[in-house]
């Protein structure tokens, strides 16, 4: 048996998809095995998020890096990488505030992966092999925008991601190809309006639109250009990011003040007229009772998503369940910072049926290991932004490897993969 226990772990500063300084862990066992993975970073970030450590010049992550390289190093020394549970308590307990502050989630979940990384290298198996633990897995229905919105595009619109999920395909290359259609459709159209800007922060187009109708409205034409019929072959999912444009009931949307029941409305009214099968965060973080309410209404026929809501915690998650307040998870390993505390909220919302989506940030790297996550985890859902960038289409593509990889036994979790539960 190799020896699998953490002989050295070193932290350093690596750049993301924003220009924007953020952690890479590298961990080296005993027997040789390398493992590295680097944290992502949001900027729609939940109230409830896991801090990331940053310089005050916004540059620097100095300290997150010290940590790596210094009380985590020392910490984790010796630890058996394959034991992830040991090696992620390890973390917490090191750390001892409810939000990483004082390690640092960008550090904590750099580390955490990292050391999954070395394990599944040791074992020599791709990380989604050894993360599925000779369980049957599915290659993600992917969720890809077409649009970018909100935070990522300077607020020209309300709603943060207009995205597209290719329910017709039969496989993962297909649902990519059918993307790739609408994607570049919906370029023409801007280019034909005279409203070609360039992309977003996560490669979607930038969004010269009036109002927030005119986005969806835009995306529908642009699936039918592409050869597709709406809502059967390729359906809408929103991110709404509410929490982006509203707090304590009071929401500001398309210029005009909303409260909770106005928006919950509005986007009730958006369901009834497009062919949306997903909404995300439709009412802010703080509104329990505005996403209890929409659940009640449109649960039954729409996927609803928690992020800002739900922030990756399996606390959070276990009362969403019993208060009903969505139907599926958003899963982003840097929001709680270890890849165990992630785990630990898929299992809660897969054993209540919802569905699970494992998510990138809109500051991203090469970092794959999102992918592997959704696959050797069978989430069943992959959410990586758009059609555009490296960082984005380094995912897409892992994942076309790992499909490959998986030969004839390669499933596809296309539709039944969407959450419908009131
Ligand atoms: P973020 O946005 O990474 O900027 O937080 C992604 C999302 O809201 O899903
Ligand atoms: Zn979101």
């Amino acid at each position: 048996m190799a020896d699998t226990s953490i002989s050295s772990i070193k932290g350093r500063r690596v750049w993301d998809s924003r220009g924007r300084a953020t952690v890479e862990a590298e961990i080296e066992l005993a027997c040789g095995a390398r493992g590295r993975a680097i944290a992502p970073a949001g900027a729609s970030r939940g109230a409830r998020e896991a801090i990331d450590l940053r310089d005050a010049d916004g540059l620097g992550v100095r300290a997150a890096v010290a940590n790596v390289n210094g009380v985590i190093a020392t910490a984790l020394s010796g630890m058996d990488a394959l034991k992830q549970e040991a090696i992620d308590r390890a973390l917490i307990a090191l750390d001892g505030t409810p939000n990483k502050a004082r390690l640092g989630a960008n550090a904590t979940v750099a580390v955490s992966l990292a050391a999954l990384h070395a394990a599944a290298s040791a074992q020599d198996v791709p990380l989604f092999r050894y993360l599925s633990e000779g369980k049957p897995v599915r290659l993600p229905l992917p969720e890809i925008q077409i649009f970018g919105g909100g935070a990522h595009a300077g607020r020209r619109i309300d709603i943060q991601d207009l995205m597209v999920m290719a329910l017709a395909a039969k496989s993962f290359d297909e649902a990519l190809e059918m993307t790739a259609r609408v994607y570049h459709a919906a370029g023409e159209l801007m280019r034909d309006a005279g409203k070609l800007r360039g992309v977003a922060d996560e490669g979607g187009w930038w969004p010269e639109f009036d109002s927030n109708a005119e986005a969806i409205e835009t995306l529908v034409r642009a699936i039918a250009r592409a050869g597709f019929v709406p809502g059967d072959e390729v359906a809408i999912s929103l991110d709404i990011a509410a929490s982006e444009f509203g707090a304590r009931g009071r929401y500001r949307l398309d210029g005009k003040d909303l409260d909770s029941d106005g928006l919950c409305e509005l986007v009730l009214g958006w369901l009834a007229r497009y062919p949306i099968v997903s909404v995300e965060d439709p009412l802010a973080e703080d509104d329990r009772a505005g996403m209890m309410r929409f659940t009640a209404a449109a649960g039954d026929r729409v996927q609803i998503i928690g992020d800002d809501y739900l922030t990756t915690s399996a606390a959070r998650v276990k009362d969403a369940i019993a208060d009903r307040a969505c139907n599926a998870v958003l899963l982003k390993p840097n929001q709680c910072g270890t890849v165990t505390e992630t785990r630990a909220a898929l299992d809660l919302a897969k054993a209540a049926g919802w569905g699970c989506i494992v998510s990138a940030r809109s500051g991203e790297t090469e970092d794959l290991s999102i992918v592997h996550l959704a696959t050797g985890w069978d989430a069943g859902q992959l959410k990586v932004g758009s059609f555009a960038r490296g960082e984005r289409m380094a995912k897409w593509n892992e994942a076309l490897r790992i499909e490959e990889m998986l030969g004839d036994d390669a499933r596809f979790a296309g539709r039944a993969a969407l959450s419908r539960k009131a």
